[in-house]
């Protein structure tokens, strides 16, 4: 069954940049006669709010984008918050179980290197002491292999990572076309979780598209460089045929500028307050939308 997954992070409020994606992610799934699943993807403890979460799943309602598998009631109830199987920090059972496939091939290493010692300058990354760029793009750190050798233990401030062999990565994007990526040469090893015991996205997003049986991800071409490590590393994990991908282009605010949460004047709750309908929060973001 076709499947594909609509997930936020509730680290800002939601702007015309994720009501783009979500046309996509809707337009695609009617058009196959598929479905939407809605993911929250909460993994980075730091920077990840429930008010942000609130704050999405009433902008999703107001909307009208309602998503087949988890809806926004799967996930609250008249009396606030609820657990549900959907939301990244109501999974750690799933990460730890998935883990200890790396571990029992002999995958998994410790790591101290902290985020500053591999940073050259002005990388963004998943989380602190990552060191690596989420999406990939020019400006990413190839993680050198410092501990890979060291046999470090696994207790105290240590990150988690996975050895991931030197091979090329091919796939078919349905929408950037034919795609060749070497993540060991990208990124090196896979940092899954940070010294801080955060999960790291590459991780969980592997993890969870292979769990919850997505079929195809439809998401922004700054993850379009992410595509290679999370098909290896599917597979590694178990994962037999990797999901289909569909990249589109982003909204920017400039021509070398994305949108970030930060841009009020992008934000869904901004444009609200301003007056505007769903139906003209709708318009401006498909006006840029792919279908
Ligand atoms: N949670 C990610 C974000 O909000 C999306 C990840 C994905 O689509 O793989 O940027």
């Amino acid at each position: 069954m076709w499947l594909t997954r609509f997930a936020p992070a509730p680290t800002g409020y939601l702007h015309l940049g994720h009501v783009a994606n979500a046309l996509n992610v809707w337009n695609e799934a009617r058009a196959h006669g598929g479905r939407v699943l809605l993911r929250i993807e909460d993994h980075d403890r730091e920077r990840c709010r429930p008010d942000y979460e609130t704050a999405l799943l009433d902008d999703l309602d107001w909307l009208g984008l309602v998503p087949d598998l988890y809806p926004t009631s799967a996930f609250r109830n008249a009396s606030g918050r609820v657990p549900c199987e959907s939301r990244q920090s109501d999974r750690g059972a799933i990460y730890a179980t998935m883990t200890e496939r790396l571990r029992a091939q002999g995958l998994l290493y410790a790591c101290r290197c902290s985020r500053r010692t591999l940073q050259h300058g002005g990388v963004r990354g998943d989380s602190p002491a990552s060191g690596l760029v989420k999406g990939g793009g020019g400006t990413e750190v190839s993680y050198p292999g410092t501990c890979r050798d060291l046999g470090l233990p696994f207790g105290g401030d240590v990150g988690w990572r996975v050895r991931l062999p030197t091979i090329p990565v091919t796939f078919d994007d349905r929408w950037c076309g034919r795609q060749r990526q070497v993540p060991a040469e990208q990124c090196g090893d896979l940092l899954i979780r940070d010294r801080r015991g955060n999960w790291t996205y590459q991780f969980v997003a592997t993890v969870d598209d292979y769990i919850q049986g997505v079929t195809d991800v439809i998401r922004g071409a700054d993850l379009l460089p992410s595509t290679g490590r999370q098909i290896l590393l599917g597979g590694l994990l178990g994962r037999l045929a990797p999901a289909t991908f569909a990249h589109h282009a982003l909204i920017m605010k400039s021509p070398t500028r994305k949108l970030s949460k930060s841009d009020r004047d992008t934000g869904v709750r901004d444009l609200r307050a301003l007056g505007w309908t769903s139906e003209q929060v709708l318009a401006a973001a498909g006006s840029t939308s792919r279908a």
